[in-house]
């Protein structure tokens, strides 16, 4: 070629030019991403080459393989230049010309169906991301040499109406120049802080340096898609930080790659801290979704279950498509497929980090065991898998401490068939209820659940290991404490009879009145007949119901037999039975305390008093 050749777009090329000219598209920071991941790509296959060709083969072969961005605020110009395998005379026409045209058809039809004719997020997707520059440029100008030694530099150059030209551009380097001369009013894309925020933003694990005015800006490397073994402490902490802006040291990471059935690199944080704990609300999520190093969708929302949203990273897969739109991940079945391998490989991670280093996990759990029990409540794909990882205090363990449900079965005794749990504001108030007494007794391990959200979790699960999981405020858990230690119980027909009056008197506050087989220390305890929720549960569900009783279902109530409380009480209701059905009510306030159900406060204070003013009376001072 000698002259410069004049030639025209395609019809589809001029109306994508025209839509992408016009668009009033306000995200047009993606065409210097376009531009980038292009400049990223020629590099990429440069390495290649280099690799592949005989040593005389290739032009300027030692040419470092990097990006320069320069920015020339007075002139208006943005130049990006790269040292990649460069394009021939045929190739820029092609590339940038001809083959465009069925992207461009693909790209038209799509906005049209969409009916989006301003979103241009999906424009590199169909193969013509590099005419995004015209975005912001009133011309492009791109120079471009070849890698083949016997070729020549050639210069492209459009102002995206209506043709391009060609012409030979002798004596330049290897690689290709990208001349944007801005439009009026899109003057701050010659603002080295606006591209170096660009660049940070979609590009800064590129993995050739970007230099910005001569200044490397994208520092951090893409670190993920390097072996485990190779990355040291401190490119992790660099890595880390700049990924999180939270500070601090993770608690663990997780780092792998896998070939099949996709090509994936994952490298994941737990942080420091779990923020949402500071009340500072809910959480974006952590990790972006990048396809062969460029970045696709920061922060995914479609990428983990929402209750990884704490984790920072980083998960790059070359199968998916470069420039796949944020709309088209939310179903595309890629990255379901990506979101199932990666949420297994960390659960595991987090198991086995459990197994082997005990305290470190217990760190995680502590910041982050909400979220897992989030996901056991929220999400039934993962709910067994996550109940490896829920830990409790319980009555075998010391105060602050805490178990598995792995461990928990494993100390079960020969005629336990359950998994015991109890919920209770405290350790203490649970360890001075009525409710352990028999488990106590028989020697098994009871779990405590001091969160609100602790019974939905422990009774979604349902069972653990083939072990059912049972509330100990059910009143068929089917355990005996056996004889009452000597203690005189009443004869049957007397508790009976007691049983009755207690109902008589009580009425509606309880369901039925019976012997209690559980209790050793306790007068009376309140149990869930029909044991589905936890009184825990039935908290939160009825927080809108104050008065008393709350809407709770109705709960029976148990006596022990052996008791001196009930057996004097069976002897005073003869006395006086005023006085007695004032005690009852009390007992039923002192269980229904115990188990957690409110109490109608006035009626409680009412009694009290009227009991403290008899036994003054009573005792005539
Ligand atoms: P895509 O990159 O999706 O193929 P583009 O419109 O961005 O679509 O680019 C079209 C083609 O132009 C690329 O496939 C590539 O062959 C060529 N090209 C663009 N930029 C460069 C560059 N900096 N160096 C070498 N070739 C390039």
């Amino acid at each position: 070629m000698s002259g410069k050749e004049k030639k025209e777009f395609r019809t589809e090329v001029k109306k994508v030019l025209d839509i992408v000219i016009n668009s009033l598209y306000t995200e047009r920071d993606i065409f210097l991403r376009e531009l980038v991941s292009n400049s990223a790509d020629a590099l990429e296959k440069m390495r290649h080459q280099e690799l592949v060709s005989e040593e005389g083969e290739v032009f300027d072969r030692h040419v470092p393989l990097e990006i320069s961005i320069d920015c020339d605020k007075k002139g208006k110009k943005l130049t990006i230049t790269d040292t990649g395998i460069g394009m021939t005379a045929a190739e820029l026409e092609n590339n940038l010309g001809t083959i465009a045209y069925s992207g461009s058809r693909a790209f038209l039809e799509n906005l049209a169906e969409s009916g989006k004719k301003e979103d241009l997020s999906l424009i590199g997707q169909f193969g013509v991301g590099f005419y995004s520059a015209f975005m912001v440029a009133a011309k492009v100008t791109v120079q471009s040499r070849s890698w083949r030694r016997d070729e020549e530099g050639h210069q492209w150059e459009s102002d995206g109406v209506a043709d391009y030209t060609i012409s030979p551009c002798p004596g330049i380097r290897r690689g290709t120049r990208i001349i944007i001369e801005l439009k009026e009013g899109e003057e701050k894309y010659a603002d080295p802080l606006t591209i170096k925020r660009i660049i940070k933003q979609y590009s800064a694990f590129v993995p050739f340096p970007i230099k910005v005015d001569g200044e490397t800006v994208n520092t951090v490397q893409a670190i993920w898609t390097r072996s485990p073994s190779e990355i040291s402490e401190e490119e992790h902490r660099d890595f880390y930080r700049y990924l999180g802006n939270v500070g601090g040291e993770p608690i663990t990471r997780l780092h792998f790659t896998t070939d099949a059935p996709l090509a994936i690199h994952a490298l994941l944080y737990v942080p420091g801290e779990n923020l949402e704990r500071f009340g500072l609300g809910r959480m974006d999520p952590g990790v972006s979704l990048y396809c062969r190093k460029v970045l696709i969708d920061q922060h995914s929302k479609h990428l983990l279950p929402e209750w990884l949203r704490f984790l920072k990273g980083v998960v790059d897969s070359e199968d998916l498509p470069l420039n796949i739109s944020r709309q088209a991940l939310q179903d595309n079945l890629l990255v379901g497929k990506i979101r199932r391998i990666i949420t297994s490989r960390f659960i595991k991670h987090l198991k086995e980090l459990g197994e082997k280093e005990p305290g470190t996990y217990k760190k995680v759990w502590e910041s982050f065991g909400v979220f897992f029990k989030e996901g056991v409540a929220s999400d039934p794909a993962w709910e067994n898998d996550l109940a490896a990882l829920l830990r409790f205090e319980s009555s075998a363990t010391e105060p602050g401490e805490l178990t598995s449900l792995a461990d928990y079965v494993s100390r079960m005794k020969e005629d336990q068939k359950e998994i015991f749990f109890i919920g209770g504001a405290s350790r203490e108030d649970i360890e001075k209820g009525p409710y352990l007494e028999v488990f106590r007794k028989k020697g098994f391990e009871v779990l405590y659940t001091t969160e609100p959200i602790d019974d939905f979790v422990l009774s979604r699960l349902g069972e653990y290991d083939g072990r059912k999981i049972t509330s100990c405020e059910r009143a068929d858990i089917g355990i005996e404490a056996g004889d009452g230690e000597g203690k005189e119980a009443m004869a049957e027909d007397e508790v009976k009879s007691l049983a009755a009056w207690l109902k008589e008197t009580l009425g509606d506050r309880v369901g039925e009145v019976r012997a209690s087989k559980r209790l050793v220390d306790s007068p009376a305890i309140l149990v869930n007949p029909t044991g589905f929720m936890t009184a825990g549960m039935e908290r939160i569900m009825r927080a809108s119901q104050p008065e008393e009783g709350g809407g709770f279902s109705r709960r029976d109530l148990e006596i022990n037999p052996a008791h001196d409380i009930i057996r004097g009480l069976d002897r005073f209701r003869r006395k006086d039975e005023d006085l007695a059905g004032i005690m009852a009510g009390q007992l039923l306030d002192a269980a229904m305390i115990q188990a957690g159900i409110p109490v109608q406060g006035r009626d409680m204070v009412e009694r009290s008093l009227e009991l403290i003013e008899k036994v003054v009376r009573g005792l005539g001072v």
